[in-house]
Formats: C-alpha cells, sequence, structure tokens
C-alpha cells in the first residue's frame, strides 16, 4: 500500500509519535497543556523535525506554526492542512498530534518528489484546539478569525491557573488585536483545509475500516459553570417541604432533560446532552446538611445550529420550572458556543476519489467530536478531513492507533492535496 518515496514515513512517524510520548507523558497519560509547556515542547518536536528535513517555519500572530516548502514564499493562497499540538490532562499520544505529523509527511513527500505545485500546501499547527484547560476549543484556530472573546481571555486554566490572556501574553500573541476580535487569517488566503484525525468513537473498529472520511462535525454549546443556590440546613431537622435543595432540584432538572432528549432522539434529532462537572463544595459539604450550593457545567452537541439553539430553549425553561417548584435559583456564566459545520463536497469528493485510487476502504462518517475544521469551513473555507481507526476511544491514555492505518490516511491526504495540482 505504501507508495514509493523516497523516505521511510513509517519510521519518521515513529519516531515522532515515541518522541511525544518521551517528552510529554505525565505518568499516566499524555498532557500538553495549551499555551504552556507540554504544547510548546510537542511543537518543538515538530519544528526540528521540519527543519531537519529541509521545511520553512514561521509563527503566525497567534503562535500557531506554519510549515511551508522552501519554493513557497507564503504569500499566495494555500491549501492549508492542520491539526493541534495541545492535548487534553491525562490524554492520549495521538488526538491531534497524528494530523501534524501527517501534514509534515506530505510536505516531506512532496519536497522529496521535486515537484512544484501550482497551489502551494502548507502545515499549520494549531495551539489550543482542546477546551479542558479553558473552557474553550479551538483558541488557535477562532483566534485567527477574530472569534476569541473577553471571557475566553480571562478564563483561567485549571493547570497553570494563569489567565488565558496572560498565557498568551508570554508567548508573544497580540492579545490587544485578539480582545479587538482583529481577524488575521483572511479566508482568502485559504484555498482549502483539510485535516488528518484519530476517530474518537468506536465507529470505525466496529465496522472495520482503517480509514474514513468525514461528512460534518458536530457543533457544541455549554455553559462553563451553572449555580443552582438554595438553602443550606440541617439534614435531620428541616422536613421536605422546606427545603432549597439544590442537589434534588439538579437531580430533577437532569431527568427533565433526560426526558426531552429521548423524546427528540425517537424523532431522529442528533443531539447528545453532558452534565460532566457537578458538585457542591467541599469546602462545606458534609453527610448530615443540605448543601447551600450546587455548580455543574452544562453541554449540548448537534450537527444541527437548530438543534442547539431549541434545546438551550428547553434547558432555559425547564431550569425556571425547577426554579419555582424547588424553590432555588439558577445562575448561569456566558454561553459558549461551537458552531456545527459541514465539509465541503468537493473536498468530500476529493478524499473519498483518492481512498479509491490507492484503493484503501473507508466509509463516511459524521464527526462527534468537534475539530479546528469546524472553524475554517464556518470561515467559508472548504474543509474535509480524514479520519483514522483508532482503538480504546480518545481523550484517555489509551488511544490505540496503528502506523499502518495512519499511513493508509496520509496517503489519502497527501493524494487529496496534489490530485491535479
Ligand atoms: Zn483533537
Amino acid at each position: 500500500m505504501t507508495q514509493h518515496h523516497d523516505f521511510d514515513s513509517a519510521s519518521l512517524a515513529h519516531e515522532l509519535f515515541d518522541a511525544l510520548a518521551a517528552a510529554t507523558g505525565d505518568g499516566i497519560g499524555i498532557t500538553r497543556e495549551c499555551y504552556a509547556e507540554g504544547e510548546n515542547t510537542a511543537l518543538e518536536i515538530f519544528t526540528n523535525a521540519a527543519k531537519a528535513a529541509g521545511l520553512e517555519i514561521e509563527a503566525d500572530q497567534l503562535a500557531n506554526l506554519v510549515v511551508r516548502l522552501p519554493d513557497d514564499d507564503g504569500l499566495s493562497p494555500a491549501l492549508y492542512i492542520g491539526s493541534h499540538a495541545d492535548s487534553v490532562p491525562r490524554g492520549g499520544n495521538f488526538d491531534g498530534a497524528a494530523g501534524i505529523v501527517a501534514g509534515l509527511i506530505c510536505l516531506i513527500r512532496i519536497l522529496r518528489s521535486g515537484r512544484s505545485l501550482s497551489v502551494p500546501v502548507r502545515v499549520i499547527m494549531l495551539r489550543g484546539e482542546e477546551s479542558a484547560f479553558y473552557g474553550r476549543a479551538n483558541i488557535g484556530s477562532r483566534g485567527l478569525f477574530g472569534l476569541i472573546g473577553e471571557d475566553d481571555l480571562l478564563a483561567r486554566s485549571r493547570g497553570t491557573g494563569k489567565m488565558l490572556q496572560e498565557a498568551m501574553a508570554d508567548l508573544g500573541i497580540d492579545v490587544a488585536g485578539v480582545l479587538a476580535r482583529q481577524v488575521f487569517f483572511s479566508p482568502e488566503r485559504a484555498l482549502g483545509y483539510l485535516e488528518l484525525h484519530i476517530e474518537q468513537g468506536p465507529v470505525m473498529v466496529a465496522h472495520d475500516f482503517p480509514a474514513a472520511v468525514v461528512s460534518g462535525i458536530r457543533g457544541n454549546l455549554r455553559h462553563r459553570r451553572v449555580v443552582c443556590r438554595g438553602e443550606a440546613g440541617h439534614s435531620g431537622a428541616i422536613p421536605r417541604w422546606l427545603r432549597h435543595d439544590p442537589v434534588f432540584a439538579f437531580a430533577d432538572l437532569v431527568s427533565r432533560l433526560d426526558d426531552h432528549w429521548q423524546t427528540l432522539l425517537e424523532r431522529g434529532t442528533d443531539l447528545v446532552v453532558t452534565c460532566g462537572i457537578v458538585g457542591t463544595d467541599p469546602a462545606d459539604h458534609a453527610i448530615s446538611r443540605i448543601p447551600g450550593v450546587l455548580a455543574f457545567s452544562f453541554e449540548v452537541r448537534s450537527q444541527s445550529q437548530d438543534t442547539l439553539d431549541d434545546f438551550y430553549v428547553v434547558f432555559q425553561d425547564e431550569c425556571q420550572k425547577v426554579a419555582e417548584l424547588r424553590r432555588v435559583s439558577f445562575e448561569f456564566d456566558p454561553v459558549v458556543l461551537a458552531e456545527p459545520a459541514r465539509m465541503a463536497p468537493e473536498m468530500i469528493e476529493a478524499l473519498e476519489s483518492a481512498a479509491r485510487n490507492l484503493d484503501i476502504p473507508f466509509e463516511v462518517l459524521p464527526s462527534g467530536a468537534g475539530h479546528d475544521a469546524a472553524v475554517f469551513a464556518n470561515a467559508g473555507i472548504p474543509s474535509g478531513m480524514v479520519f483514522v481507526r483508532n482503538r480504546n476511544g480518545s481523550h484517555n491514555p489509551h488511544e490505540a492507533m496503528e502506523i499502518d492505518d495512519f499511513l493508509k490516511g496520509v496517503d489519502i491526504l497527501h493524494a487529496a492535496a496534489t490530485a491535479g495540482n
């Protein structure tokens, strides 16, 4: 399957993934905090590999790194191949990194082939894709299009404890420009955006496909923190009818949301709902105390913006009903929205025909997880994604991608990026 190239893609892939695991392992999994040491270390490993191969590299205004061929002056519109260098805490080695390594291999193949392209191909190594540290996903790509706001800049990292604006300033990022929602990347500069990524769900393993072409990407709507406020009291002394119990109120709310969710699923709606963080305050909670306050995160994901909007109305409505019924109140922090995206038909077609020509079996799948490709697509840039089979899910230390599968994905990416170019 692997084509004849005068360098060994598999060796470079092994070498880079091993170096990343060694340098950013945390003892349990992989931690590459964005705008911090882990992400910087990963980018340094990629930079060294790119330079050693004879590629040119420079940072953009968001401190993402752009890699180009020596004969590309970086000025004319290009086809970008991208993915992210960061990871969740205690995550896996391939989420994001696979896409960057794939892009670098594509560029090196083009360089070694000696061909000159009519449309330059560049690799963009993005920062801050994961929302784990600041509660906002796709910071590096959204920032390029003026889509990072003050709430995001003031969010504090659960790792370093720094505010995003501080962490960005430390890397020389133009925070004032980001705050002013300056557009640093004019969409006309990109004729397309392609991204290879490991699949983060179980579908490809179940269906036994090494590669997939992505049809669309789910968006999400979130609150980092909703506070349900009741009244603290003695668990033995206060009867049910006099309680203002935020835990029972929250349980009631979740049960109501679950009913709506199930009804919508029965109607064929694409929707997932999660409260990933739930807690009473450990400083004063106790077995014998009715808690005064409960805080939770809220997230809905769908491929449809209408579904996100509609379900948010349902959520607000149920919060109001539960507040009245249970004599509690709800306080909401600002909504964080990541818009759903469709992949461009011409990019889907280019990736499909590349896979067919290479005789690589593939399927077409929607992406449940968010990706930077959604940000580029929503900026009006025709975008496409290749998924590579991966065992054990993602955002955990047990991600397992076979290098053979990875190279099939790289072959598809390379063929699509260079077809008729
Ligand atoms: Zn990812």
